[in-house]
């Protein structure tokens, strides 16, 4: 086993029929995925609404279980029910909305909450705390009720309780979704330093393809199946395809290509760099 691989996922099947017939292939919302994330992995996932997303999100730390194909973790299979909390301490998982992974009236009782279920010394559970919220750039709020934060707030609680656990990999379920620009953005950057900072291996679910270009590496999903994966730049280029499929290239791509420029561009400033040296 290649040993810097946390998350593999290997020909992964998962259906949510109930009954399946021999003979009849059941509607499977993820269909022969593999997929390996590497210590320090930066990747985006992209797909339509019911391409399978967040089925693969939950497959990834023993939330769903598949029903061919294995997923492991650390190398051991999310089957393996009595490891199931260590594999949930390795991999851990932000969802869509903030307020429903906030259980606490007080921001840092919530984010001790994993810590104190792993059983950890309190002194341990202090500074775990402590380095999470300051980690998310929260730590002047440890005291306030997290109902009065905005949505962006919220949601940097929630990733600072997961990362108090302190696992290798966090995959994010579109949880940047409901929230505004502003909050938009504090996650993002917040998503953007624990990778860079802290080295954690990061697999985050998105429509925004601003978004997605952050990344080092995007996959795109179609019925259950990859349909493109490399970085930004190999997928990007294949814009008919993504446009199949219902989703967007960056805006700058688009910009650039109806430019006629030749130049491969993903951000604002790659394409004001393209259209400006165009015009030399
Ligand atoms: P995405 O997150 O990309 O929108 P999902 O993983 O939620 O996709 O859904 C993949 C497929 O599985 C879709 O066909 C969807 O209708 C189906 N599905 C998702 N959740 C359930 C569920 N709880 N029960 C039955 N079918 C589901
Ligand atoms: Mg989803």
């Amino acid at each position: 086993m290649d040993k810097d691989v946390i998350l593999k996922f290997d020909n992964v099947y998962f259906t949510y029929d109930e009954e399946t017939q021999d003979g009849i292939e059941p509607h499977w919302a993820v269909s022969g995925v593999s997929l390996d994330v590497h210590k320090g992995d930066f990747i985006a996932v992209l797909g339509h609404n019911g391409s399978g997303k967040s089925t693969l999100s939950k497959l990834s730390n023993a939330i769903l279980i598949p029903d061919k194909g294995q997923v492991s973790v650390n190398g051991i299979p999310t089957t393996d029910e009595e490891q199931t909390m260590t594999i949930r301490q390795h991999v851990g998982m932000v969802f869509q909305n903030p307020d429903n992974q906030i259980v606490a009236t007080v921001v840092e009782e919530d984010v001790a909450f994993g810590p104190e279920n792993l059983g950890l010394a309190p002194e341990e559970i202090r500074k775990r705390v402590d380095d999470a919220l300051k980690a998310v750039g929260m730590y002047d709020f440890r005291e306030m009720e997290p109902h009065k934060l905005s949505g962006g707030q919220k949601q940097r609680i929630a990733i600072a309780g997961i990362i108090a656990m302190q696992p290798e990999c966090i995959v994010l379920d579109e949880s940047t979704a409901m929230l505004d620009p502003k909050g938009r953005k504090e996650v993002m950057s917040t998503i953007k330093s624990l990778h860079d900072d802290l080295g954690m291996a990061v697999v985050f679910i998105t429509h925004n393809m601003d978004e997605a270009v952050m990344a080092d590496k995007v996959v795109v999903m179609e019925k259950g199946k990859i349909l493109l994966s490399g970085t930004p730049r190999e997928v990007f280029m294949n814009v008919d395809e993504i446009r199949r499929v219902g989703l967007d290239v960056p805006q700058s791509t688009l910009l650039s290509m109806r430019l006629g420029l030749k130049d491969e561009v993903l951000t604002p400033v790659e394409c004001a760099e393209a259209i400006i040296n165009d015009w030399k």
